[in-house]
C-alpha cells in the first residue's frame, strides 16, 4: 500500500484502521477475559479497546502487530519519527518536550544531584537528558527513533543508545525515567521489569502515562491508535509492583505520573483490583453515537487532529 493511501485510510473517520492485529492475553495479569470500554478513538475512527476483567489494564483489541505499528509510525506519524538528519524535530514537539522535561526534572529534583546516573528510556529529542545534565547528572538515553537519537546527540551532546540491551550488562542507574512510552508498547510490563533491573540500590524510577480515568473530556478522546495500552493509577502501580517497585512516599504523585522505589520485605503484595474493569467500562462508556454525532461536538476536535496529522506528515517532505 502506498504511504499516502495508508495515511488516508488512517484519517477517514467512522472507518476501521487498516490493520489486522492479533489476539493477545493481558500483559499485566495474563488473563484473557475482557470488557469492551470503547469502540471509537479520538479521531472518531473505529477502534476497539478492552479492559482486562482480572486487573483493569486497557488494551487495543485486536492488538496491532509490531509490523503494523511500524507501518503506522512510518506513515501517519512520519514527521514525528522521521525528519531528515540535521533538521530539527517539529517546533511544537520541541516546545512541548521542553515544558515536560522541566516538569519532570522539578519533580525529581531531590534525586537529580551532581554525579547522579540517569537513564531516560524513550529519550526522544533529548530535552530531559539536557535538563538532568544541567543539574550535574551523568545522562544516558535510549531512543529507537534514529533521527531523534541523532538530534539528541548533536544538539545536547548526550549519550543515546538505540536499545536497552546496548547498555553494558552490569550498568545501573540512580534514576530511570520512562515518560509517555509504556502506552505505546505491546509489552509494557516486561519493559518495566527490564528498566527496574537497571536500578542501582536505592534508585528511583519515574513512570508517566496518560491517565485513562482523567475527567474533563469525552471518553473517546482518550483513545489513540498509537496507544495500545491504557493505564489508570491502580494498573500503573500494579505494573510497577510486577517489576518489584512501590510508590515512593517522598515524591509528589499525580495519578499516572509517579516515582517508585524498590520494594522491600515490609511492602505488601496485595494489589488485586476486583471490579476495576467494570468501573472503567462505566466511566468510559461512550455517549450514544447517534446523539453525539447529531450534536456536532466531535467536528472541531476531529478536524483539528486530522489536520495536525496531515500537516506533520507532509511538513518534513
Ligand atoms: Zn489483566
Amino acid at each position: 500500500m502506498s504511504s499516502t493511501l495508508h495515511l488516508v485510510r488512517h484519517a477517514v473517520p467512522f472507518t476501521r484502521y487498516p490493520y489486522r492485529g492479533e489476539a493477545m492475553a493481558c500483559n499485566l495479569c495474563g488473563g484473557s477475559e475482557t470488557l469492551t470500554v470503547a469502540e471509537t478513538d479520538r479521531r472518531l475512527k473505529r477502534l476497539r479497546s478492552v479492559a482486562c476483567t482480572g486487573c483493569g489494564l486497557i488494551r487495543t483489541d485486536p492488538m496491532p502487530t509490531e509490523a503494523e505499528l511500524d507501518a503506522y509510525y512510518a506513515s501517519a506519524y512520519r514527521a514525528a519519527y522521521q525528519f531528515a538528519l540535521g533538521r530539527r524535530p517539529p517546533r511544537h514537539h520541541l516546545n512541548r518536550s521542553r515544558r515536560e522535561a522541566a516538569f519532570r526534572a522539578e519533580l525529581l529534583s531531590p534525586a537529580l544531584r551532581p554525579g547522579t546516573r540517569v537513564l531516560d528510556f524513550g529519550a526522544g529529542s533529548g530535552e530531559f537528558l539536557a535538563a538532568a545534565r544541567g543539574r550535574g547528572c551523568e545522562v544516558t538515553g535510549v531512543e529507537p527513533g534514529r533521527s531523534y537519537a541523532a538530534y539528541a546527540r548533536a544538539k545536547h551532546g548526550a549519550r543515546v543508545l538505540h536499545r536497552l540491551d546496548a547498555l553494558a550488562p552490569d550498568e545501573t542507574f540512580d534514576v530511570v525515567t520512562v515518560h509517555h512510552v509504556l502506552e505505546h508498547l505491546r509489552d509494557p510490563v516486561d519493559t518495566l521489569v527490564r528498566l527496574a533491573g537497571r536500578l542501582a540500590p536505592g534508585g528511583v524510577l519515574y513512570a508517566a502515562v496518560p491517565n485513562m480515568a482523567a475527567t474533563g473530556k469525552p471518553p473517546h478522546e482518550r483513545f489513540h491508535f498509537a496507544h495500545v495500552h491504557g493505564f489508570v493509577r491502580q494498573t500503573l502501580d500494579r505494573a510497577a509492583r510486577r517489576a518489584g517497585l512501590v510508590p515512593h512516599p517522598a515524591y509528589r504523585r499525580e495519578d499516572t505520573t509517579a516515582v517508585y522505589r524498590q520494594a522491600d520485605a515490609s511492602d505488601g503484595s496485595g494489589l488485586a483490583e476486583p471490579g476495576l474493569a467494570q468501573d472503567l467500562a462505566a466511566a468510559l462508556a461512550p455517549v450514544r453515537p447517534g446523539a453525539y454525532i447529531a450534536s456536532g461536538a466531535w467536528l472541531r476536535p476531529m478536524l483539528r487532529r486530522n489536520a495536525k496529522a496531515i500537516r506533520d506528515t507532509f511538513a518534513s517532505r
